[in-house]
């Protein structure tokens, strides 16, 4: 897996690419961007890395992704005050989440991804595996943190910072497009007539 604070890059890529993400929504989707690790836990269970509910298992799958997104979009709708609609805040969740097994994916140690459970227990892995895997204990971390991090600067953070960068772009011209827009009709309306003050009789 790539380690716990590379995952969170992608919930920062893809906010500029929505109209508005609040500070509280993009919080709450870099820490759901982490979540599926929580079944590194498994391996206390005595759970098989192999098994459905083992590491890289359900927690990585694209189902896992739909239920928490959709819980965790209710959820800030229920106690947000920002005006997120539901469908928005499902989508950015759903993408930041999904993409956490993406990036596993792509790193070139460990098993493959569970992507289709409880449908298939098939493990999957991309062809492209550029991002060095991270291990999963804090001490062989410790030991392997500098090429593991330079990896995912690499593969990951500086992809993200074009994304994010374009996202940016994208929505100044869309901003713009728009202000054309209103600028224009403003201009027809106004040589058109419709837009002159009635005289007085
Ligand atoms: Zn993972």
């Amino acid at each position: 897996m790539p380690t716990i604070f590379t995952h969170p890059a992608v919930a920062l890529a893809a906010a500029p690419w929505f109209r508005r993400i609040p500070r509280s929504l993009l919080i709450l989707g870099v820490v759901c961007s982490a979540l599926p690790d929580i079944d590194t836990t498994s391996f206390a269970f005595g759970i098989p890395y192999e098994h459905p509910l083992g590491h890289r298992g359900v927690t990585h799958s694209l189902l896992f992704a739909l239920l928490l997104a959709v819980c965790a979009a209710a959820a800030y709708r229920r106690y947000s005050r920002d005006a997120v609609t539901f469908r928005v805040a499902c989508l950015f969740l759903f993408i930041v989440i999904a993409s956490h097994g993406i990036l596993d994916a792509m790193t070139n140690g460990g098993k493959g991804i569970g992507f289709f459970i409880p449908f298939s227990s098939h493990r999957f892995f991309f062809p492209f595996r550029p991002i060095e895997v991270s291990p999963i204990g804090a001490s062989d971390f410790a030991d392997e943190a500098g090429p593991v991090l330079l990896s995912e600067a690499r593969w990951v953070w500086l992809p993200g910072l074009f994304i994010c960068g374009a996202g940016f772009v994208w929505q100044r011209v869309k901003a713009c497009q728009g202000a054309a827009t209103i600028f224009r009709c403003k201009r027809s309306l106004h040589s058109s007539g419709s837009m002159t003050t009635p005289k007085r009789r």
